[in-house]
């Protein structure tokens, strides 16, 4: 699956300086199918891609991060750019009432939406008005009655012997007589686009001239919603998107490919058939939904607010130096702590819930507090050179950090252990990257 395929992106892409325009190809071959999985245009793919690539080549690779985060975070920032960047209100008309076209297909949610958007501006101290515009669809109308009714919101609604063009016309000016700032007007939909159809629509959009023409589209229809998103952008004034169905189990690729066919903003989405599963349309979750990496984004977050790039680059200095002290366990401790509790950091890592399913790795959190005890006890020669440290030290040691003697044997073992790994380490890495077989 896709996350899969970015935890590809991160093992593949792995301590290099720069990123160099192969291991950039390599990456986006991942990235690309990974997009065209969540049902994104293969057109808007292309594009995208091509645009990740020229910002990714050559980007220096800082030591805190690993090259796959680099372009992951690119991937990330140039798909809620995509969509629009910020979050984009609903139209507000300078003299009320603003009026709100509904198009769409029919049953991707417009009536329902009707609904949802006035509870919501009710919510904000607005008074919409419903317009049944709707005469096609047996009980169209009876289901905007029960909608409005729900909320206590008025419907207008003149049967359906009258043109829907007729309909919009007098529910607007009925809104300006009753002081309603909103209406909000239903139209029908057909199950595919059609000229009688868009005729009608482009007819009531003449007559009221609206000041928001909301797409609604179908999130789990996939590549389709490209096809309908062409066809009303092409025929009718677009001012907005609105995705429902968001609440299936849609990667939601239609919100990228329809922003970028349409360049209507995504306003809001709808993520349920009840009247209140409305919520504003956010570009930065989509695009976390889009790449299916969830938290692996708040992480690199974290790390880039909490991980103090020259500490970082002064450690790996020591590192490749071996002369890593008690101090700079310390230290990198308190860097890692300061992003949370480890059990979380892990659960947000890729391949980690691997690692954390294998019986013999626990994290112990109770254990980390232990070994900071004991290494603040040390007195700062100590720190410096661990070698010192004899018994009757060892045994001051355990009674100023609340363990025993073995606990402190225990973990200047780990720090020999650890010294000679890093050491050896150092040997192939070099200042000038792996000499052998490193991978
Ligand atoms: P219209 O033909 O465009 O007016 O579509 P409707 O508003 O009548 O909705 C068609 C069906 O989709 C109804 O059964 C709604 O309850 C359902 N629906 C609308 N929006 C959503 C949504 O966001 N999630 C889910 N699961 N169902 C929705
Ligand atoms: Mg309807």
């Amino acid at each position: 699956g896709l996350t899969t395929r970015l935890q590809n992106v991160f093992g593949k892409l792995r301590g290099k300086g720069k990123l160099s325009e192969d291991d950039v190809n390599e990456a986006m071959r991942e990235v690309r199918l990974a997009l065209l999985e969540a049902d994104v245009n293969f057109k808007v793919v292309k594009d995208f891609i091509a645009k990740v690539k020229e910002k990714a080549v050559g980007l220096e690779v800082t030591k805190s991060f690993t090259p796959g985060m680099v372009v992951v975070d690119i991937v990330h920032k140039e798909l809620i750019e995509l969509m629009g960047g910020t979050q984009s209100k609903l139209a507000k008309a300078n003299r009320p009432p603003t009026v709100v076209l509904m198009a769409g297909l029919q049953g991707a949610g417009k009536t329902t939406l009707v609904g949802k958007l006035a509870k919501l501006l009710q919510s904000q101290n607005h008074k919409p008005l419903l317009v049944a515009g709707d005469i096609y669809r047996p009980a169209a109308i009876k289901q905007l009655q029960v909608l409005g009714g729900q909320i206590d919101v008025p419907v207008f609604s003149l049967g359906d012997q009258v043109s829907p063009v007729e309909i919009a016309r007098q529910g607007v000016a009925r809104a300006k007589e009753e002081g309603r700032d909103y209406v909000l007007i239903d139209t029908a939909g057909r199950l595919q686009i059609d000229e009688a159809l868009m005729e009608e629509i482009k007819q009531i959009h003449a007559a009221v001239n609206p000041d928001e023409v909301l797409l609604v589209v179908d999130a789990m229809t996939g590549q389709e919603a490209v096809n309908v998103a062409k066809s009303f952008h092409d025929q009718l004034a677009l001012t907005g998107v609105v995705l429902t169905k968001l609440d299936g189990d849609t990667r939601g690729g239609a919100a990228l490919s329809v922003k970028a066919v349409t360049g209507c903003p995504i306003k809001f989405a709808s993520t349920g058939e009840k009247i209140d599963q409305l919520e504003a349309f956010h570009p930065d979750r989509m695009a976390s939904r889009i790449l299916g990496m969830g938290d692996m984004l708040s992480l690199i977050e974290k790390a880039q607010t909490n991980i103090d790039e020259e500490k970082a680059k002064e450690l790996e200095r020591k590192m490749r130096t071996a002369e890593f002290t008690f101090d700079d366990f310390l230290e990198q401790m308190e860097q890692v702590r300061k992003m949370g509790p480890l059990d979380q950091l892990l659960d947000m890592m890729p391949g980690m819930n691997k690692l954390k399913a294998n019986p013999n790795f626990k994290i112990d959190e109770k254990q980390i507090s232990r070994t900071e005890a004991i290494a603040k006890s040390m007195t700062k020669a100590e720190k410096q050179k661990p070698d010192m440290i004899n018994f009757s030290r060892r045994k001051r040691i355990a009674a100023g950090s609340g363990t025993t003697v073995a606990d402190v044997n225990r973990l200047l073992k780990q720090f020999e252990d650890m010294k000679k790994m890093m050491k050896q380490f150092s040997g192939m890495m070099g200042p000038k990257g792996p000499k052998g077989g490193m991978k």
